[in-house]
């Protein structure tokens, strides 16, 4: 007899990252969907890992993270904004920002709890409710230009709301948070029994002179929120998967029961190498936005002649581009099309959406060599 698997996540499949990753593979297509650089790290990050390989570091490190790495944080926090954040009790080392996301969500959320999410929405966010035994509450953010839509947030508040999700520079839209949006978001909270997660993976990448506005600035927000960075996106290194968590020192014990019982701790090397390198080169995050900016306008101004429509892009290594004066077909269809008849794979909105609008928008990666772009952006002209 077969025993039936109940599964805990029936409406999960594989992610669209995934997905369209394979897909490109199969069809030899260029890859302009999940995103990662087709370029490598810094070579003095990679020296600094080789080093540590060579020299011993290469054993379990504390499960909160090489104390090393947590100081360094600390201390990028206090020279780029004046804040204090303790490397003992409010930051930990987690094994990317998909694991702290995860960490977070289970030590605050509890059966019947509800969790707001602004549509479009991270794919990893829902599940790990799900597993925690929360409800996902999915608001979707003001089109056409991706706001939040702060009645409709008023409208879901309630006593049952355990956590507020938000992502800023926001992926897939790449769209940034204002301070304004930060204070907005505080009063509306202030009388619930409510934290707020926030995804802060691109901090780094903010355009046209923007700046990141982070839950660790906002005085009443730092107290009640978990704040998830990931090295994998500031150091062109998305394989390493280390990322950490800021969180106020109770939310951070209760943060640490989860992340001790789900990897323990994460990679050693590489740990040594970022601690060494976010001390020793801090030019190299803060030329990050710089340097996507440049690849961002490349690629614009490459796409110009085609016909594609593209929306703003003000943070993230994102861009996304409205396709309806070239077809009708819905986004998926469009980008097995376009990946498996034109040999540029994309990633559609829709998988991002409890309901999709209709609407005609997929989503480019731009952080890939000026040679890659060019390549696509020729193809993609001549649709
Ligand atoms: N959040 C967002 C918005 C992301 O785009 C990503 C990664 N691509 C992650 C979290 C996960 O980051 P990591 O690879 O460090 O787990
Ligand atoms: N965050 C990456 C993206 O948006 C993908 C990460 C993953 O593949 N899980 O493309």
């Amino acid at each position: 007899m077969t025993v039936p698997v109940h599964s805990k996540l029936p409406d999960v499949g594989t992610t669209i990252f995934t997905v369209m990753s394979k897909m490109a593979q199969d069809h030899g297509a260029i890859n302009l969907s999940q995103g990662f650089p087709d370029f490598e790290p810094d070579q003095r990050l990679l020296d600094r890992v080789i080093h540590h390989l060579a020299h011993g570091k290469n054993q379990y490190p504390p499960m909160t993270g090489v104390p090393e790495l947590r100081q360094a944080i600390a201390g990028k926090f206090r020279l780029e904004g004046g804040l204090e954040v303790d490397p003992e009790s409010e930051i930990t080392i987690t094994s990317g920002a998909t694991e702290a996301l995860l960490c977070a969500i289970h030590a605050v959320v509890r059966p019947g709890d509800e969790v707001i999410v602004f549509d479009p929405a991270y794919d990893s966010y829902e599940p790990a409710v799900t597993l925690s035994g929360g409800r996902t509450i999915h608001v979707p953010l003001a089109l056409p230009d991706y706001r939040i839509d702060w009645d409709a947030l008023a409208g879901v508040l309630n006593d049952r709301t355990r956590l507020v999700i938000i992502n800023s520079p926001h992926n897939p839209t790449a769209t940034t948070l204002a301070s304004g949006d930060l204070d907005r978001l505080a009063e509306q909270i202030r009388p619930f029994d409510c934290r707020v997660l926030s995804d802060e993976v691109y901090e780094h990448i903010v355009f046209d002179g923007g700046r990141h506005h982070s839950v660790v600035d906002n005085p009443e927000l730092r107290e009640r929120s978990f704040a998830v960075f990931s090295f994998g996106k500031t150091y062109h290194a998305t394989g390493w998967k280390i990322g950490y968590c800021v969180a106020p020192a109770d939310l951070t014990v209760e943060f640490r029961k989860v992340h001790q019982y789900n990897v323990f701790t994460t990679v050693t090397p590489m740990q040594w190498a970022l601690a060494d390198f976010v001390r020793e080169a801090p030019e190299n995050y803060r030329e990050l936005s710089a340097f996507y900016q440049v690849k961002r306008d490349y690629f614009r101004e490459r796409m110009e002649p085609s016909r594609f429509s593209f929306l703003p892009s003000a943070g993230t290594y994102f861009q996304l581009a409205d396709y309806s004066a070239i077809s009708d077909l819905p986004d998926m269809e469009f980008a097995e099309w376009i990946t498996q008849e034109k040999g540029v794979a994309v990633i559609p909105l829709s998988p991002f959406y409890r309901d999709p609008p209709d609407t005609r928008i997929i989503r480019f990666c731009f952080a890939k060599q000026d040679e890659t772009l060019a390549r696509a952006a020729e193809i993609l002209c001549a649709l």
